[in-house]
């Protein structure tokens, strides 16, 4: 069972997962293998930093889908499918959908690109279930600015039209696949959230 987590920035998606991840853990332990992209490895942190280095200003929308889906891939190989295989459930903290939003929709190659390039390094493994938690534009972005953290990456300086366009890529998404992905309304207090959220888990 593959669940994973979804959200543009500032949703507060990092805080809850933290809670959750622990929870579960402490619930289901070895049954459950919680990660998140780029999963810890060595070839895909060494790809995730690539794609992170403020030098790279000069990196081509294409080739950040491309490292965004090579990094997935070898996560795929190294973590999720062993974890699959060995009947365990994987919780994890982003996948295809985001490089659907992120690459495609907000750097605008288009989002049925960036899906068929993914069907390829996933071989098409889609999740069981993904969680979605969903934020409008403006307010996602005030809580960004509020939260800061002091390690800026190339990715976190986008204007708020990215981040509309990431949104609404992913609200076409949940359209799309209504039997796949849950939205969970992330405007909600914390606590709120993470009570939605397992709500949708143990359902
Ligand atoms: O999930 P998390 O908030 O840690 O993501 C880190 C950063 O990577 C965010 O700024 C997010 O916008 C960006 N990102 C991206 N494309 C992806 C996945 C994440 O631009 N496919
Ligand atoms: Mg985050």
């Amino acid at each position: 069972l593959l669940i994973t987590f979804e959200g543009p920035d500032g949703a507060g998606k990092t805080s809850v997962l933290n809670t959750l991840f622990t929870d579960y853990t402490r619930r289901l332990g070895s049954k459950l293998v919680t990660t998140r992209e780029p999963g810890g490895n060595k070839i895909s942190e060494a790809i995730r930093s690539i794609i992170m280095d403020q030098a790279n200003v000069e990196m081509d929308a294409r080739t950040e889908a491309l490292l965004f889906a090579a990094a997935r891939r070898q996560h795929l190989m190294q973590t999720v499918r062993p974890a699959l295989n060995d009947g365990k459930i994987v919780f994890s903290d982003r996948y295809v959908d985001s490089s659907i939003a992120y690459q495609g929709a907000g750097r605008n190659i288009g989002e049925q690109a960036v899906a068929d390039m993914n069907q390829f390094a996933t071989e098409g493994l889609t999740p069981d279930l993904t969680v979605y938690f969903d934020v409008p534009s403006e307010v996602g972005l005030a809580r960004i600015h509020q939260y800061r953290s002091n390690e800026i990456n190339r990715l976190d300086d986008e204007e708020l039209s990215f981040h509309q366009r990431v949104r609404q890529a992913y609200l076409k998404l949940v359209a799309a696949h209504p039997e796949r992905i849950v939205v969970v309304d992330a405007t909600q207090s914390f606590d709120d959230v993470v009570h939605a959220t397992n709500a949708v888990l143990v359902d």
